[in-house]
């Protein structure tokens, strides 16, 4: 089989924002350009706090693919990628198949890490995939949710679920694992904010512990017991899907992609990489930096399919808007070491959130 000339892999928000971009600007892929996704539609991380609250449907929080890929002469292919060998170009699915590819650009994000040591006695949800996260949920709040489950984070993201998840779960005693002290990327008036909200709301919650295994239904640090579950969240620890590293490409401790401002990666330039598959220096991995390197993308990746070098280069903000849903009428916003909870926040990213998907989705 000839190689495609471009192989989209994965439906990251940077590959969300190139598609949208080439629809606006009318522009095709070369014939033969594919993007491979296990699923036929891409789930909106901002909104799935939400969508766990109980503010927002399944519907309002996806974007159904095909017809973004149609709109630019890109096929959809639905598959997951299990091997990737950069030096002969070439990609394995699930299915066996393989691919050759002219240019790579990697979308694929990544998913939180499990304890080291794990009997498996309790069942362990990954916040990632989200389709996952969001039936496992579902399921519980129908039927048989844990007594006792335990969040293994303390980031954003940590954070959020487990607020919305003392509204979905209400029967459930939630207890919160944070490494570090809670939101500890963000300004220390955040933890401030949110810790009483945590308390006020029925969530235990321990920081500068580390989960670092789980035997007979307890939460171990080391030699110490710190806990015990019936269920625990993965929501922290962020890795790159493990075929990355074994793909001949330089990648960082996490497995993701080390790339160049321009997103080639540095060690194989036929590779471009974005999200949280990615590694560029000073650049926090979040929705936020994959949606703003999608711009960048979408005119590099035309560039080299015209025979032209990669020239724009991403630079990471050095201040961003940050907004943590807090599973009520509110959201907490934070910039420039600054934090506040307020209605008006909430409403700030819900139009941020909303505005996304319809951009997205050509509304
Ligand atoms: C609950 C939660 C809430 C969050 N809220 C926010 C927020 O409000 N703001 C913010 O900035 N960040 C937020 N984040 C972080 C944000 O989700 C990630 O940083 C962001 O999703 C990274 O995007 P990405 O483009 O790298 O990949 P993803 O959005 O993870 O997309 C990866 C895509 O690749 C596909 N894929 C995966 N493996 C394969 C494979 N082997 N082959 C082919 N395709 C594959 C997946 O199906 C998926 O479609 C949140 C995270 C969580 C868990």
């Amino acid at each position: 089989m000839p190689p495609v000339p471009l192989l989209l892999a994965g439906a990251g928000h940077a590959h969300l924002v190139t598609l949208q971009r080439w629809r606006a600007e009318g522009y095709h892929a070369p014939v033969g350009s594919c993007l491979i996704n296990p699923t036929a539609q891409a789930w909106y991380s901002g909104m799935l706090p939400g969508l766990l609250a109980g503010r927002w449907q399944a519907e309002q929080c996806c974007i159904e693919l095909a017809p973004l890929c149609a709109a630019v002469g890109v096929s959809l292919r639905l598959g997951e990628i299990t091997q990737l060998d950069a030096n002969s170009q070439q990609a394995q699915l699930a299915d066996q198949s393989r691919i050759r590819w002219q240019w790579l650009s990697l979308g694929v994000g990544g998913a939180p890490q499990a304890p080291a040591h794990n009997d498996h006695s309790i069942t362990l949800l990954p916040a990632k995939p989200f389709a996952g996260l969001y039936q496992q949920c579902r399921t519980w709040q129908q039927q048989n949710a844990p007594q006792r489950l335990a969040i293994i984070g303390g980031g954003a993201a940590a954070v959020e679920l487990a607020l919305a998840l003392a509204r979905l779960l209400p029967a459930t005693q939630l207890n919160l694992f944070s490494a570090g002290p809670l939101l500890a990327a963000l300004p220390a008036r955040a933890g401030n904010l949110v810790r009483p909200l945590l308390r006020q709301r029925g969530i235990s919650y321990h920081e500068g512990v580390t989960v670092t295994g789980i035997q007979n239904g307890q939460l171990w640090q080391d030699t110490q017991v710190i806990g015990a579950a019936d269920a625990a969240l993965l929501a922290s620890g962020n890795m790159a899907p493990h075929w990355l590293a074994d793909s001949a490409m330089t990648c960082d401790a996490t497995g993701a992609v080390r790339i160049q401002p321009n997103l080639q990666s540095s060690s194989h330039p036929t590779v471009f990489a974005t999200g949280d598959c990615a590694s560029l220096s000073a650049c926090p991995h979040n929705g936020v930096q994959a949606v703003r390197q999608g711009a960048v993308l979408a005119e590099n990746l035309s560039q080299v399919l015209c025979g032209d070098q990669a020239t724009r280069q991403f630079k990471p903000p050095r201040h961003s808007l940050a907004l943590l849903a807090t599973a009520d009428e509110q959201a907490i916003a934070t910039r420039n070491g600054i934090a506040l909870r307020s209605r008006l926040a909430l409403r700030l990213k819900d139009r941020l959130d909303n505005g996304f998907i319809r951009a997205i989705r050509g509304d």
